[in-house]
């Protein structure tokens, strides 16, 4: 796991997915040299594939509200 904390890269409010313009908790920097932004739903949904293509994955999800999973659940 290369999970980097660097305070400097910390994710802001004008940081949105790629997939659905959600505000990001992952930045993801790829191998390519390449950044993906994810919501904490789209982080978690292709996490398995990531981490093949990923340098490092930067995750704030840990800042949601425990209760946010109940409303990703009813998000789909
Ligand atoms: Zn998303």
């Amino acid at each position: 796991m290369t999970t980097a904390l660097a305070p400097s890269s910390a994710l802001s409010a004008a940081d949105r997915c790629d997939r659905c313009g959600a505000q990001a908790y992952v930045r993801v920097t790829l191998t390519s040299g390449g950044e993906l932004l994810f919501c904490a739903h789209h982080g978690r949904e292709h996490s398995e594939k990531l981490r093949n293509i990923a340098i490092t994955i930067h995750d704030e999800t840990g800042r949601l509200e425990p209760t946010s999973t109940v409303a990703a659940e009813e998000e789909r």
